[in-house]
């Protein structure tokens, strides 16, 4: 899902880009951080090495997101050199940053194959938010959605998810020496269609042999795969969950949403439920507020009737339109009469104001202007 916020003016510096450019490899070499830390050992062993080396590498990957080799200065220069003939790190690269004028700011990351993501630093006077990307491109066409429109070319593996919070987290400490708080995936992708890999990205984010954060800082956010949302329950995670919900009544979501025709309220409710019984964890219901489309107290009724059959809460969201002008952002007084409507009938409730609208990097925003993911498929190609 998208979270996002928009600017102008790039402002990369030196220091930003974070992520050391890899040397041209042979594809025979595979990427070292897919190996598990006994897997790792296994190929120590086999080379005569002892196994704290493997620990040793394993921290440099990891902790210390080491992107090439020849950072692991603890090990001899000859170790580095046959795991150089052996492996690659296929690390991600900063390609561009822009800030807002709210101080949000927006990161276009380059993977190794040349494709572009894009991830935010989200600051408030509470939090450091990093929302970050899970997939290049998306399957399922939300209408409000930038992201919705470029096809999806392949699902991100964990380590280019994790890099993108460790390069976020970076620039939260150098930019207002303030450490990340919170990652929410709410970026370009359909999280719970890459399940393998954004479960094992929160895995190192969390372990204290990667960033060592609270699971309860971490927010995956669907469209609604009712299926993927038992198997959360089912795997009895720890971190929080978030439903873009957006219409209440099928007829409507479906207008929105098309997963919603094989996903519906009822599939939804029935798996949030479940997925409630299993960790405990309420999870919340996104509503992105459109003008004259899910803006009305019939709107807001039928989001009141949706909460009562979950343990929920709800964030409204300020919308940002996208360059297409299909949807427009709700007035505030229609956005207050809303919001007080469920109060009233004892809903819990935040408004989300509209961050980072001057560089494209709000909800539903991202790859949207000259990044795309095609387009740079396309230059790469060239
Ligand atoms: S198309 Fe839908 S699921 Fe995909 S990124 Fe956009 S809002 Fe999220």
């Amino acid at each position: 899902m998208q979270m996002y916020m928009d600017g102008s003016g790039f402002t990369t510096k030196a220091s930003e880009l974070l992520i050391v450019s890899l040397p041209a490899m042979p594809h025979t070499r595979i990427d070292i951080r897919t190996l598990s830390p006994e897997a790792l050992e296994s190929w120590f062993t086999e080379q005569g090495q002892q196994r704290f080396r493997a620990k040793q590498v394993y921290e440099w990957l990891w902790k210390k997101s080491a992107h090439a080799f020849a950072e692991m200065t603890n090990l001899s220069k000859e170790l580095r050199a046959t795991l150089e003939e052996s492996f690659v790190i296929q690390g991600i690269q900063v390609a561009s940053i822009q800030k807002s004028t709210d101080r949000t700011i927006k990161t276009a990351f380059k993977l190794h194959d040349g494709p572009v993501v894009e991830g935010v630093l989200i600051p408030t006077s509470s939090r450091m938010t990093a929302c970050i990307s899970s997939q290049i491109g998306c399957s399922l066409t939300c209408k409000f959605c930038a992201t919705g429109k470029l096809k999806l070319l392949r699902n991100l593996d964990a380590a280019e998810i994790y890099d993108q919070v460790v390069a976020i987290r970076r620039q939260s400490e150098e930019n207002y020496n303030i450490p990340l708080s919170n990652i929410v995936y709410m970026g370009m992708g359909e999280p719970l269609l890459n399940y393998k890999n954004v479960l094992g990205s929160i895995e190192k984010i969390t372990s204290p042999e990667g960033l060592g954060m609270s699971p309860q800082r971490i927010t995956v956010s669907t469209a609604g795969i009712s299926k993927m949302i038992r198997k959360l329950g089912d795997d009895e995670v720890k971190f929080n969950l978030a439903l873009s919900l957006h219409a209440a009544n099928d007829e409507k979501r479906s207008k929105i949403m098309p997963i919603n025709d094989t996903n519906t309220l009822d599939a939804l409710a029935e798996s949030l439920q479940y997925f409630y019984d299993k960790t405990g964890t309420r999870p919340t219901l996104e509503y992105i507020i459109f003008r004259d489309f899910n803006d009305s107290l019939d709107d807001a009724r039928d989001l009141a009737a949706f909460v009562k059959r979950v343990p929920s809460k709800v964030n409204i969201i300020e919308y940002n339109p996208i360059d297409d002008g299909e949807f427009q952002r709700a007035s505030d007084e229609q956005l207050n009469r809303f919001t007080a409507f469920l109060e009233q009938k004892g809903v819990i409730v935040n408004v989300r104001r509209s961050r980072g609208r001057d560089i494209d990097a709000a909800c539903g925003q991202l790859a949207n202007k000259n990044i795309s993911a095609e387009n740079v498929l396309k230059k790469a190609d060239a």
